[in-house]
């Protein structure tokens, strides 16, 4: 392995939240993953990385400074760095700088971009490590997505993040056969390393969820794997667990994994060209072939197992400070509701349509939903069957809606696949 160092201009990606990640805010140190899984989607071409993208890793010298920069250039000061509060004495009219009390945060994810945070690399060069410190350092709230129990290392730290604010630490875990672990994550840490590090996280009180993504049809996408994993994330008190499939991007991706299979699994491998001989350019396997070949989504089969298990299926958005609580609270509801309506349940698209923008409207609204009086609800742009989901909720805290609506999602489930 090669540790490089670069220098690189931009370091934040924003994205908007969603049922599968609240986080508004990304940002990775590493360009490269030392793991070199033979499904990983961070080596297609799409992504501009270099070629030997296992073995090479690139280590953005300059994160910690352009994170700074960035959190100052939204207003944001640090709550810890004994320094600033000196200054702050000295020179009172500085506080009235805009303090993080009452600048809106969101939640901080370091890490995604394809590039796994706490890969070997980080033992030595921390850099993971002082980004997290900068997060304790202005008081946000903070995301980990991995797939190494390297995270314990930095639990101290995070145990401190969450005190203050909110942690949540979620691993990747796709493959309970150790074999067929090994073959597709051949560096990352084992199955049952991972749910151990969930184990401790949550006894130390840490918030921590399972992706079970990406579900490998035939190898990964069975009853037997995806109970194995459900029922060992209930074990190790995971809050939460998500299943999802492949995607195979024409290019590095694709081609490297298919050899792996070739070599490995030759007895699937001739679904897989049926699956992906679309060449989907966002590597998306052919639904018409799926269904030939009786493809159950791994999405469907974790759902069910997870509500017999009393898992959620995603995390409880947590509110980070100076942001409108029951916005935010309402706003997650309507985008459960979408989930289950339109990935489970494939309710007609204009009502499914119709809580997507009732969740945008009540994310992005500056009024706050909670004050709203019974004559205020009408004015709501949106239909009546949305506009009674929205107002019992606000009202109550609750949604009888939305808890009759994952019965149905489950019992809809065992009927579609397990009645006969
Ligand atoms: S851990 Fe994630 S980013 Fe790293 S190689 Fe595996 S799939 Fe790719």
């Amino acid at each position: 392995m090669k540790i490089e160092e670069k220098t690189v201009k931009t370091l934040i990606r924003q994205g908007g939240p969603s049922v599968f990640s609240w986080s508004e805010i990304y940002l990775n140190p590493y360009q490269g993953c030392y793991h070199n899984c033979m499904y990983c989607d961070g080596k297609s071409e799409h992504y501009h990385m270099h070629e030997d993208f296992g073995d090479r890793i690139f280590v953005k010298e300059n994160a910690p400074a352009l994170f700074k920069k960035y959190l100052k250039s939204k207003g944001f000061q640090p709550v810890h760095n004994k320094e600033q509060s000196a200054i702050d004495e000295f020179f009172p009219s500085l506080k009235d700088i805009p303090d993080s009390k009452t600048t809106p945060k969101s939640i901080i994810t370091v890490g995604g971009g394809v590039c796994d945070v706490y890969q070997q690399p980080e033992k030595t060069v921390k850099m993971t490590q002082e980004l997290l410190e900068i997060v304790y350092d202005y008081q946000f709230p903070l995301w980990i997505l991995t797939k190494n129990d390297l995270v314990l290392r930095d639990i101290d730290l995070i145990k401190k993040i969450n005190k203050e604010s909110y942690a949540c630490v979620n691993f990747t875990i796709t493959l309970h056969d150790e074999k067929a672990q090994k073959i597709f994550e051949p560096r990352a840490s084992t199955t049952p390393e991972r749910f151990e590090a969930i184990r401790i996280l949550r006894k130390e009180g840490i918030h921590s969820g399972v992706f079970c993504y990406p579900s490998l049809p035939f190898i990964g996408n069975t009853d037997k794997n995806i109970q194995a994993i459900y029922q060992s994330a209930k074990a190790a008190n995971a809050e939460f667990i998500y299943a999802n499939g492949l995607t195979l991007k024409p290019g590095r991706n694709k081609d490297e994994f298919m050899s792996t299979l070739k070599q490995h699994y030759p007895e699937v491998y001739p679904k897989y060209e049926l699956l992906y001989g679309n060449n989907n350019k966002y590597g998306q396997l052919d639904m018409e072939q799926a269904q030939k070949l009786g493809l159950v989504w791994s999405l469907h089969r974790g759902y069910k197992f997870g509500y017999e298990l009393g898992l959620d299926y995603t995390a409880k958005r947590f509110v980070p400070e100076g942001r409108i609580k029951t916005n935010l609270l309402l706003s997650e509801l309507l985008w459960r509701i979408v989930y289950l309506k339109g990935s489970i349940l494939y309710d007609p698209r204009y009502e499914v349509n119709a809580f997507n923008e009732a969740a945008k409207l009540a994310e992005n609204s500056k009024r706050d939903f909670g004050e709203l009086k019974d004559n205020d609800f009408s004015d709501i742009p949106t239909n009546n069957q949305v506009r009674e989901v929205i107002k019992e909720f606000v009202k109550t805290g609750k949604s009888d809606y939305l808890e009759t609506l994952e019965k149905k999602s489950y019992e809809h489930l065992v009927d579609k696949y397990y009645s006969k």
